[in-house]
């Protein structure tokens, strides 16, 4: 059997939320178009709103699309309904555990709920490699919310899919166990699970995804390699410490300089239009002894509101 190019495929993907006697109709997804690439670790990004948990119910069999088509490795969820939910396990946000099982017995339930027979059952495998080993006796209700997470990541895994989608993993996670998460993922995803990852934590999506799309009020606004999307945005920074501190930004011919907290002086240029030689030729001409300096590249924040900007209700990226 030859495996599929993309692990997951929309094909104009509508969903409009019926009007309720308080709320007026809603059309969370307005004709989504995705490929997303078997193999890669593919970021799902986008402001709370756009759309990212109604794509992933979507996927997941919870919430009927209105109209268009979406298969999962092949499988058309309305043809083969089981067969491609069978090849996703979906990690959700919020955390839901039986306080009344152990973890061991939380991972047998979801695995005979999928029907894996015992034999082909990894249970203490998946609860090791989450680093749950210790606590595969212990009452869920006895476990810290980092594990609870991680418990939920082993119960996504159970039937082993190919492809597990992560709808905002780490909020509320500590810089500890975000990191054992994503050292689980990405050697996941070396093993050939693709992955699919909804945030809207921006350096998330930049550090760990080759793949990125943005979606903003239901609609897809980009969809490219991590590094063809920084590139976009063509604009640089030059940030300049003065040999005496600036007390108020100088005047320089053909740039605008913003000061910095920490007195440094910050200069952004066009890389298509001009370079930083010309900028540090425009700082000099204004006086400015130049002392050290360093140039910045656009972050994923840089290229999102530049996207989508002209939007001016659109909400700003927080919690970066
Ligand atoms: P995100 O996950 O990107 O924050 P959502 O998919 O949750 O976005 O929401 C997209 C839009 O659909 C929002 O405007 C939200 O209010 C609306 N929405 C989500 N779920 C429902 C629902 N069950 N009924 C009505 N509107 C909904």
């Amino acid at each position: 059997m030859s495996l599929p190019d993309f692990a997951i495929e929309a094909r104009n993907l509508v969903k409009t939320y019926p009007a309720t006697k308080t709320t007026a109709e809603m059309q969370a997804l307005k004709g989504i178009d995705l490929q997303i690439p078997r193999g890669s670790i593919f970021g799902l990004l986008g402001p709370n709103g756009a759309g990212k948990s109604t794509f992933i119910n979507i996927l997941a069999g919870l919430t009927k699309k209105t109209s268009g088509t979406v298969t999962i490795w092949d499988r058309d969820i309305d043809q083969r309904p089981r067969d491609a939910r069978a090849a996703i396990g979906v990690v959700p946000q919020e955390i839901s555990a039986d306080p009344f099982f152990t973890p061991y017995e939380s991972l047998e339930v979801q695995a005979g709920m999928y029907g894996v027979p015992p034999k082909e059952r990894r249970t203490m495998e998946l609860l090791t490699a989450l680093g749950l080993g210790d606590k595969a006796k212990a009452y869920v209700r006895q476990l810290s919310g980092g594990m609870k997470r991680r418990l939920m990541v082993a119960k996504a895994m159970t039937h082993n899919p190919p492809v597990l989608i992560l709808d905002e993993p780490t909020a509320g996670v500590d810089v500890e166990l975000r990191r054992q998460l994503w050292n689980f993922v990405v050697d996941l995803n070396r093993k050939g699970v693709t992955i699919v990852l909804t945030t809207h934590y921006l350096e998330e999506a930049q550090e760990l995804c080759d793949t990125i799309a943005i979606v903003n009020r239901g609609q897809v606004v980009a969809c490219e390699p991590t590094g063809d999307l920084l590139k976009r945005l063509d604009t640089r920074t030059v940030v300049i410490t003065s040999n005496a501190p600036l007390t108020e930004v100088p005047i320089l011919k053909g740039f605008e300089g913003k000061l910095r907290k920490d007195g440094s002086l910050a200069v952004a240029f066009k890389t298509g239009e001009t370079g930083v030689e010309q900028v540090l030729a425009a700082v000099r001409a204004a006086g400015v002894g130049i002392k050290d300096l360093a140039t910045e590249d656009p972050s994923l924040e840089d290229v999102f509101l530049s996207l989508t900007y002209g939007d001016p209700t659109a909400e700003r990226p927080t919690g970066t």
